[in-house]
């Protein structure tokens, strides 16, 4: 066990269960600890790092903004965050961005978003946002309230008023609540955090349908699942709906914190100066890592490598003793166990040098980077098989 792991337990708060390793230094997928001990990373921090550790062309362009300028508020416009805005205009198909810091503040903007849209254009009785039950769309008390976890919202009493959840896939619970009250549907099109699961193309239409006929925004919670994650660079573009708004975060500047928030032109003109805003979100630092991110993606094809390894991942995981069911898109997979076992199966696979992630007792998460090899991925499954067959 590291000094540094025993040291953190008496000096930071215990929001997390942390395991006891310390990493101390990263090359592409793989890891190294303080003990000198290598890991094939099959978790990414959480699906961020897609363009892999110790990306060179990442670095570079930060070293030279941080030479040159690092912040100046957004009170003044600065280069990188208009050029961001453009490159992501043009991915995405949208109009406007506004800048955050990370995922839940970029969630932020997009349920105040809503509400200013739908109350300029329907009264003050428009603000209520619907999501899905297994949603996860932050930790701040807006993005909690969204959250359709009740046993994480429990403890934080009272929320801010205004949400609802329904089950997910479920058309008929959706109709029931969607009324005149409300300014928003908040969905992720893979339920990424509530264990890795896929909606529905069908139900996706559905839902889209649905708040065109009642006047309600979508909002795709892209946070997780966009930026090539599951091979396009936003995750609905392989699935036939387009939102309102979508948020991105996690894999944006490859671990640099960064959120935005993209609007359709009519919906994003209603905010106005003085309606929201953050010091340092688009700074030009975490600006240029992005565009460094989009650039990587671009040229090294990660797009169509992450759908071949997907194809190879889920393949391979199937054939594995123990697993019942592959589920997701992209590289963004769960592997379904037998039994309540997963934080074991996880830990046996962290001491054979696997990081992967038990997102749910049944159920380990896979998110490697968009770099991901055939070679690496043939070692992560023999590593993941292992792990099960001892576990
Ligand atoms: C991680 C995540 C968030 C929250 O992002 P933070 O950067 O941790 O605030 C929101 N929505 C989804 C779908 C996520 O995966």
């Amino acid at each position: 066990m590291s000094a540094a792991y025993e040291a953190s337990q008496a000096v930071l708060m215990s929001t997390y269960a942390r395991s006891p390793v310390t990493f101390v230094s990263g090359d592409g997928c793989w890891l190294f600890d303080d003990q000198g001990k290598t890991y094939l990373d099959f978790l990414t921090g959480l699906a961020v790092v897609s363009v892999g550790h110790g990306n060179r062309r990442v670095a570079k362009a930060v070293a030279e903004q941080m030479e040159r300028l690092v912040h100046v508020s957004n009170l003044y416009t600065t280069e990188p965050m208009v050029i961001l805005a453009q490159r992501l205009i043009g991915l995405s198909g949208l109009d406007r961005v506004f800048f955050s810091n990370d995922g839940a503040t970029a969630n932020e903007a997009a349920i105040k978003l809503a509400r200013r849209y739908a109350q300029n254009r329907y009264g003050a009785q428009r603000f209520r946002v619907v999501s899905l039950l297994d949603s996860f769309h932050g930790r701040t008390l807006a993005t909690l309230a969204a959250t359709g976890q009740p046993a994480r919202q429990a403890r934080f009493q009272p929320l801010p008023p205004g949400f609802t959840q329904v089950p997910a896939e479920d058309v008929d619970a959706l109709r029931a609540v969607i009324d005149e009250t409300v300014a928003a549907v908040i969905l992720e099109t893979t339920q990424a955090e509530g264990g890795v699961w896929p909606l529905s193309e069908d139900y996706l239409a559905q839902v889209r349908t649905l708040c065109d006929e009642k006047g309600a925004l979508l909002i795709i919670d892209d946070i997780q699942a966009g930026m090539g994650r599951t091979g396009t660079w936003f995750s609905w573009q392989s699935l036939g709906v387009s939102p309102d708004i979508a948020t991105s975060a996690k894999a944006l500047a490859n671990g640099l914190p960064i959120g935005a928030c993209i609007a359709k032109g009519e919906v994003a003109d209603a905010f106005l100066p003085g309606d929201h805003g953050s010091t340092f979100g688009g700074n030009p630092v975490v600006c240029v890592a992005a565009l460094a991110v989009l650039d990587e993606i671009e040229d090294r094809q990660l797009l169509k490598n992450c759908r071949e390894r997907s194809l190879q991942l889920s393949g391979g995981l199937e054939l594995i003793k123990g697993v019942k069911q592959v589920r997701g898109r992209g590289l963004l997979l769960a592997a379904q166990l037998g039994g309540n076992y997963s934080t074991q199966v996880a830990s046996r696979a962290l001491e054979l040098g696997l990081i992967v992630n038990p997102v749910r007792p049944d159920a380990i998460r896979l998110t490697p980077p968009l770099t991901l090899s055939e070679q690496e991925a043939l070692v992560g499954l023999a590593l993941l098989e292992e792990a099960i067959g001892d576990a």
